[in-house]
């Protein structure tokens, strides 16, 4: 089976979030399964690809080619899709760009794709020229078209004056197409001319259908909820594996938690808090936005810091958050480590080093944080929505079951009293050594993934 993956983001190559991770990962696991998958991403500054001639390319493994679609004046500058100061005002024509090109690469290429998957915003525009500017194109005849939904929030919505900038038809541009609220909506022209539709968790799948989750798209969703799954993303465990990973202060195993409290001890060193090992340390990796819970925390930070606990924070985002985060941090430098910054390095650390991980997500299409920290040992505090809903189960101490600590009422007081819950299991020194086990036991590889893609691949290329 020929597969065309497209993201706007790829780990190794760039990445801001969990589309990079997914797009680093899943072309891979379908690879081991016998695939042949091509991947385009944008050529963005800093990016050496391997081969500079005649297409830049990179074999990212054995069946997946990286190939990248070059524009200096479009991609050749910082930010991927802009910077501190704001969006970048031509996102609309960089991106037409990017998914016009990768199907006219294809045809460069010879590569005649059965199933082309297209992943957020950014290539939204791929299932629509297929649909519109390619229909007749015998070259695109039998390729299918799969678009994952990672994030509804962030949908690609320009002003209407943009629209002649794709290159499409003006009828195009109505309520039964690209047309939302007098703008013009990307990712809703996916949702309607894609083939098929995932997202990345099943109860994301279903909440995104309600207008409480839907934003503003739970129409269009609720009508093609036929053509709507929800596929759990899985965890690159070649890069996620405290048995191997580089990046930590030293490695560890589910059979030796020794190397994981060295971790801890030399976190707590490096970041300036107390070297404790009997406090509990809660890490936090995210971006510093409300959808991931910064509201719960913002309220309850001062009384959490009245507990007995340290907190480690790495993140970017919001400068109200920035700023209260940063205050708090400045008053109890010993026991909150505040890391206003990207860095993987880090991340890793932290992972290994914490015995809690918070993720209070409003709402959260899948997750990684919580899936990596399972692998490194470190507990996840979750609120119940979306993928943390189906992959994180409440610890109970009396039937024996649970990988974490769930809390079901986005409120901050219950936010809080879960933390104080989660403090009281790891003083019981067994009961929590049964829990970290639970973690490491877990399985969230993409190896269980890529199969449920490659069912739904051959279900629709056999629906002619
Ligand atoms: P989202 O894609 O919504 O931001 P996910 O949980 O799906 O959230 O993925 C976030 C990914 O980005 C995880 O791999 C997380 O470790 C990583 N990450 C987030 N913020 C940072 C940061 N400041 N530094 C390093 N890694 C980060």
């Amino acid at each position: 089976m020929k597969i065309l993956f497209c993201s706007s983001e790829v780990v190794p190559f760039a990445k801001t979030g969990g589309l990079a991770d997914v797009a680093g990962a899943l072309p891979k696991a379908l690879a081991k399964k016998g695939a042949d998958v091509k991947i385009t991403m944008p050529l963005y500054k800093n990016i050496k690809p391997k081969s500079n001639t005649p297409l830049a390319h990179t074999p990212v493994a054995k069946n997946v080619d990286c190939l990248f679609i070059e524009n200096d004046s479009f991609f050749n500058r910082d930010g991927l899709y802009g910077t501190s100061l704001g969006d970048h005002p031509d996102n609309l024509e960089r991106f037409a760009f990017y998914c016009m090109k990768t199907l006219a690469l294809m045809k460069d290429i010879d590569f005649q794709p059965d199933i082309i998957h297209c992943n957020d915003w950014q290539s939204a525009l791929i299932p629509v020229y297929l649909k519109s500017i390619f229909r007749d194109d015998s070259f695109f005849k039998k390729a299918k078209t799969v678009f994952t939904i990672h994030n509804l929030a962030y949908q690609g919505v320009f002003a209407e004056n943009e629209f002649n900038k794709i290159g499409i038809d003006r009828s195009l541009f109505g309520i039964q197409g690209l047309e939302f609220y007098g703008k013009v909506n990307l990712l809703k022209g996916a949702l309607i001319f894609s083939d098929h539709l995932t997202t990345v968790s099943p109860t994301y799948a279903r909440e995104i259908q309600t207008k409480e989750f839907g934003c503003g798209l739970e129409g269009v969703l609720y009508e093609r909820r036929n053509n709507l799954s929800g596929i759990l993303n899985g965890l690159d465990y070649d890069i996620w594996n405290p048995q191997v990973d580089s990046l930590i202060f030293e490695k560890f195993s589910s059979d030796d938690l020794s190397g994981k409290a060295k971790n801890k001890q030399l976190l707590q060193k490096q970041s300036g808090l107390a070297v404790d090992k009997s406090i509990p340390l809660f890490g936090m990796i995210s971006r510093l936005a409300e959808q991931k819970g910064l509201d719960l925390l913002a309220k309850t930070i001062e009384q959490l810091m009245k507990l007995n606990i340290q907190v480690i924070i790495l993140g970017t985002g919001e400068k109200y958050y920035h700023d209260l985060l940063g205050a708090m941090a400045k008053k109890y430098p010993r026991k909150l480590s505040l890391n206003l910054k990207f860095d993987d390095k880090l991340a890793h650390s932290i992972y290994a080093a914490s015995d809690i991980f918070l993720m209070p997500s409003r709402y959260e299409p899948c997750g990684l944080g919580q899936l990596i920290s399972l692998k490194y040992g470190t507990i996840p505090l979750v609120f119940k929505t979306g993928g943390l809903a189906d992959t994180i189960e409440d610890f109970d101490e009396k039937r024996g079951c649970g990988n974490g600590f769930v809390f079901d009422e986005y409120d901050p007081e219950v936010f809080f009293e879960t933390i104080k819950r989660s403090i009281d299991t790891y003083r019981i020194k067994e009961l929590w050594k049964e829990l970290v086990l639970a973690a490491f036991a877990c399985d969230f590889s993409w190896e269980n993934s890529a199969k449920h893609y490659l069912d739904l691949y051959k279900r629709i290329m056999t629906n002619a």
